[in-house]
């Protein structure tokens, strides 16, 4: 397996580079190469891509010509093909001992039909890297964050890797979202690779109630939940342990920092969050961390908020690229203009820290069904250099269908 000549994931200089720096080596180390590999050596995109050539992709010389060459799929395409094209021939003993162990996770509902989504063990450890490395960049760098903490820094290792020690080391944290939903497994990885302890409930849907009487039981000190919402195909909504927690003062663990100054993490994940929520938890109960990230299942977090634009989110690189692309046509937008996300997966890390190509499910200018606007890359006050995604909507899959269709390479 190619080894990638670019920063480790867990390197601040993804944050802070020079962005036409960055998007050079995002493009060149990353992004062609990927496409370069699932045209060879992926099933699905060897025909998705028959209409050009290697050559046509290694001319790539732009994010622009990225989105206008590389024909954008979606989640039509998964739900045709069996999951297994999607996956890369490439021999076993090219990769850790791990490989056959995928994670697999059902996505479903907005086109009726459930897919499948495969990440490899290489996929998983550099998703987790990259996740990590926003929170510890929040510590490290963002006063607004660092000031309500003390700890004392240096670094830690997980699974023979390198992280760094955070106020996340032996931290408990309750993970609310349903057992199978992918954010409880992601972020099992990331806050044990922070040194935090997690607990969850694998294979169950846990209720308001039991998330509850976890965080007491364990006198929990974070949580991780989504935050508010209609159904409860996510799992136990924070607003809603919240009351809980507002209708039992009386119990011998609070959900409030300030009335529980251990109480001090709340983490949340695959949506955004409403300003009334955010307000509750900054000013009511004066959380000093709150943190989301956003993402998806084919592809795991691609962004993660900003302490000085809470509801925003910054892209992190490393595993992921997120681009967008016009609502009608197929070129890319300009900054601050809406249009649709499209996500890629164009890196893994290996068992010796080796950043490489994916080796679960390739996914290349996915299109996710979320629209968006990004910023132009500019030095953010939280100390970032990298573009905001804001003003996230949810588009129902079947109406962007409709108004132009599904496009078959
Ligand atoms: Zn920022």
């Amino acid at each position: 397996m190619q080894i990638l000549s670019i920063p480790k994931y867990y390197d601040f200089w993804w944050d802070t580079a020079a962005p036409a720096e960055r998007n050079d080596i995002v493009l060149k180390e990353q992004a062609v190469p990927t496409a370069l590999f699932a045209k060879e050596k992926v099933p699905f995109y060897r025909e998705h891509y028959k209409k050009f050539s290697s050559t046509d992709i290694q001319r790539i010389s732009s994010f622009e010509e990225f989105v206008h060459i590389i024909p954008y799929i979606t989640k039509e395409h998964l739900a045709t093909n069996h999951p297994l094209a999607f996956l890369p021939e490439i021999p076993n003993f090219e990769i850790d001992p791990n490989r056959g162990r995928y994670w697999m996770f059902g996505t479903g509902g907005t086109t009726g039909k459930p897919v499948l989504v495969f990440h490899s063990m290489e996929d998983w450890r550099g998703m987790s890297i990259t996740a990590n490395r926003h929170i510890e960049f929040d510590f490290y760098h963002d006063e607004a964050i660092a000031g309500h903490f003390s700890f004392e820094r240096g670094t830690a290792f997980f699974e023979g890797l390198e992280s760094r020690r955070t106020p996340l080391v032996n931290a408990r944290i309750v993970g609310a979202y349903n057992g199978d939903h992918i954010t409880n497994n992601i972020y099992a990885n990331m806050l044990h690779r922070l040194g935090s302890e997690f607990y969850w409930r694998p294979s169950a849907a846990p209720t308001v109630e039991d998330i509850y009487d976890s965080t007491q039981c364990f006198r929990a000190n974070g949580l991780l939940a989504p935050p508010e919402g209609g159904n409860d195909r996510k799992g136990a909504f924070l607003r809603a342990i919240l009351e809980q927690d507002a209708r039992q003062k009386d119990s011998f663990w609070d959900l409030s920092h300030r009335f529980n100054p251990d109480f001090r993490f709340i983490f949340w994940s695959s949506m955004p969050i409403s300003e009334e929520l955010l307000s509750y938890l900054r000013t009511d109960l004066r959380l000093p961390y709150i943190k989301g990230h956003f993402g998806s299942t084919e592809v795991c977090p691609t962004a993660s908020t900003c302490s000085h634009r809470m509801r925003d989110f910054h892209l992190v690189f490393g595993h992921s690229l997120v681009l967008l692309k016009s609502l009608e046509g197929k070129e890319s937008v300009n900054p601050d203009e809406l249009g649709y996300m499209l996500v890629s997966k164009i890196g893994a890390t290996n068992s010796r820290g080796q950043n490489i190509l994916p080796t679960g499910m390739i996914f290349l200018n996915y299109m996710t069904g979320d629209a968006a606007r990004l910023t132009r890359a500019t030095r953010c006050q939280c100390g970032r250099n990298t573009p905001v995604l804001y003003d996230i909507q949810r588009i129902e899959f079947s109406s962007g269908k409709s108004r132009h269709g599904c496009q078959v390479a």
